[in-house]
């Protein structure tokens, strides 16, 4: 529709996640018509996150480093882990201060559909931390959605013969929904209520 560099920025911004071509030509209609200095800002903060941010080898959130600021830190609870989707599901719960273990982040969830299964998530990675014995509680908090109650079932079975207590969140949490909507109160109430899944 345009020419040149405008027209590629517009294809750039609409590759990103939900952000449709109207958006995308807003966006960067406000960045042509912006201060050079906010767009000197933005490009920099694009650049440290490509040049600095990374998984955490342990749990997969984003770190700054080998591992992230959870996993380093002394006083999380080692017999516990929380597994979701998405490192934003980690912010998310996180807000609620309803948890003090640790995470495990899968990277998605099964979805037949879009031909996502297990061997696309970190699963074996997730075994591989249960094998030492050490967690006593696995919650799964994945999205309460068809493809997060898939993933929750099928984790619920793969680590059952390890015999550690499985919970998935309570209900109340907006069905069909991303975890990272639910408000922190219902989120939080969602954690302590969670209810034990027997494989
Ligand atoms: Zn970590």
């Amino acid at each position: 529709m345009y020419e040149g560099a405008v027209q590629d920025l517009i294809d750039e911004l609409g590759r990103l996640p939900g952000v449709g071509p109207k958006s995308a030509q807003r966006i960067a209609f406000h960045l042509l018509a912006a201060e050079s200095a906010d767009v000197v800002r933005l490009v920099a903060a694009l650049q440290r996150v490509q040049a600095e941010v990374r998984f955490c080898v342990t749990c997969f959130n984003v770190a700054e480093g080998e591992q992230c600021r959870i996993c380093r830190d002394p006083r999380r609870a080692l017999d516990v882990i929380c597994v979701v989707e998405e490192p934003k599901d980690v912010v998310a719960i996180e807000r609620t201060r309803e948890f003090k273990g640790r995470y495990h982040v899968l990277g998605g969830a099964i979805s037949p559909i879009e031909g996502i299964g297990p061997d696309d998530l970190r699963v074996k990675e997730l075994m591989t931390r249960l094998m030492d014995g050490q967690v006593t509680e696995l919650i799964i908090a994945t999205d309460p959605n068809l493809e997060g109650e898939a993933t929750a079932a099928y984790l619920a079975r793969l680590v059952g013969p390890l015999g550690m207590a499985v919970s998935r969140l309570a209900s109340g949490l907006p069905v069909g929904g991303d975890l990272e909507y639910a408000d922190e109160v219902t989120l939080g109430r969602a954690f302590e209520g969670r209810r034990r899944i027997d494989a």
